[in-house]
């Protein structure tokens, strides 16, 4: 099924796609829900269950802000941290459209067993009761990833999107482009205008350039914060101070300075994210940082860049992160990192590629290169929070992205391991990983850094 550009990156609130972001939307789907039998029952209460990675990782990734902010109706390119945390008192939300009170602590609960059968882990259950305690309403979500949510009675019901250029592997993707003479950026400007039917290619242009610009705005506001991010580990904040010192150092020319800007501009976006400030997924919160990273490189250090540039690259992107999530996952708590930082990864090379005049086969080569070396990552983070390892690996993420893009720019775009053979290697990967390395900090550095 296409993945719409504006589906995969949205703007939101830090620090989890799959953990604050798709709570938050599987909260506004079940007061949805409700307000259609809000005529026929009065709702008493709500009680809410979060599973598996959901809840071993939730606290320290706001699942439970993620799950009241949208029971109070905010949605996620609205609310900021601020606006939730006062709107709860003692523990509890007011939630108006129902006019009931929903405490945190009482009714919301964290189980946390695993139940490693399930095709997805982030299992959310909403509860709705009368005065009497009937049950009035029951319905399970599943956050599977960029802040996307499946409602487990829909699941068949995929709605059916029609694009001109409808594809489900690479192959086909490279398919299209050749019998139709089309670059892969084309490709997907065509069938975003299939889906906006209203607007002209250039107003979706100027669309896809707006969320550049909040991308950049996440760049900016993470160089000029100072302080420490939340949490026990008392992790000082370091995009500012990275900055200050690279802008301090001496004249001598160090080609190597450029490591240091991508650096600079991957954190800056992590650390926002970590302090629940706004980003972009792309395509997740957890892996923020490296796509922007890479289009600030591709601005800042790569000769003729220009608006049209920053346009196909994320277009390209897009292409290739809906690849990863129709045919893999795009959860760490499904795939492992390699399914978060991985898929971020391989969509920045390719966007790279495809901004620096690649074919569509080098486009292939670069994402196919950035993820093999991104196959067996795992999701440990330490305390649950997106902090370690998450915003170093986005720095690391994004470096390699523009080496996997270098090797495939200088190639012919010929090369033995294809793309959609990666994807699959990376899911039949995400599946055989041990639970603990799964967005749960039951394994890695979650248990073997003591001192957190
Ligand atoms: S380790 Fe990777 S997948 Fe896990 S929370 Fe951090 S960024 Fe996300």
């Amino acid at each position: 099924m296409y993945v719409s550009f504006f589906d995969l990156f949205k703007i939101g609130i830090g620090p989890s796609s799959s953990h604050t972001m798709g709570p938050l939307n599987a909260s506004n789907l079940f007061i949805k829900s409700l307000t259609f039998l809000k005529k026929k029952h009065k709702i008493y209460r709500i009680k809410v269950g979060v599973y598996g990675s959901l809840a071993l990782t939730g606290k320290g990734h706001g699942t439970d802000l993620g799950i009241a902010a949208g029971l109070l109706g905010y949605k996620p390119n609205n609310v900021t941290i601020s606006k939730i945390s006062s709107s709860i008192k003692d523990n509890s939300i007011y939630i108006d459209s129902l006019d009931i009170k929903f405490n945190i602590k009482d009714d919301l609960k964290f189980n946390y067993k695993l139940n490693s059968k399930s095709r997805f882990s982030n299992k959310i259950i909403y509860s709705a009761f009368s005065k009497k305690n009937d049950l009035i309403l029951e319905k399970t979500y599943y956050s599977i990833g960029g802040g996307f949510v499946i409602d487990q009675e829909n699941q068949k019901k995929n709605k059916i999107i029609k694009v001109r250029y409808d594809y489900n592997s690479a192959n086909k993707l490279l398919e299209i482009g050749k019998n139709e003479g089309i670059s892969i950026p084309n490709i997907i400007r065509t069938n975003e205008k299939d889906l906006n039917k209203t607007k002209t290619e250039r107003e979706i242009d100027n669309d896809v350039l707006s969320i550049w610009k909040e991308m950049n705005k996440s760049i900016y506001k993470g160089m000029q914060e100072t302080g420490q991010l939340s949490g026990k580990m008392q992790i000082k904040k370091r995009a500012n101070y990275l900055y200050k010192r690279l802008i301090k150092k001496d004249e001598t020319y160090d080609p190597l300075d450029v490591l240091d800007w991508v650096n600079i501009f991957a954190i800056a976006v992590s650390e926002e994210n970590a302090s629940f400030g706004r980003v972009v997924t792309a395509p997740t919160n957890g892996a923020a940082g490296i796509i922007p990273a890479v289009i600030k490189y591709y601005i800042e250090f790569t000769k003729e860049s220009n608006d049209k540039g920053i346009i196909d690259f994320l277009l390209t992107a897009s292409a290739i992160g809906g690849l990863y999530k129709n045919n893999a996952s795009i959860s760490g708590a499904d795939a492992g990192c390699q399914g978060e930082v991985g898929v971020a990864c391989s969509m920045a090379a390719a966007g790279l590629t495809s901004a620096l005049g690649g074919t569509n086969e080098q486009i292939e080569n670069a994402a196919e290169i950035a993820m093999e070396h991104n196959l067996g990552l795992t999701c440990d983070p330490i305390n649950g929070m997106v902090q370690i390892p998450c915003i170093e690996r986005n720095a690391m993420g994004a470096i390699k992205a523009i080496n996997a893009s270098r090797i495939s720019l200088n190639g012919s775009g010929e090369h033995k391991v294809s793309l959609d053979e990666v994807i699959k290697t990376m899911w039949e990967t995400g599946k055989n990983m041990n639970e603990i390395y799964k967005e749960t900090s039951k394994g890695g550095l979650a248990v073997n850094v003591s001192e957190c």
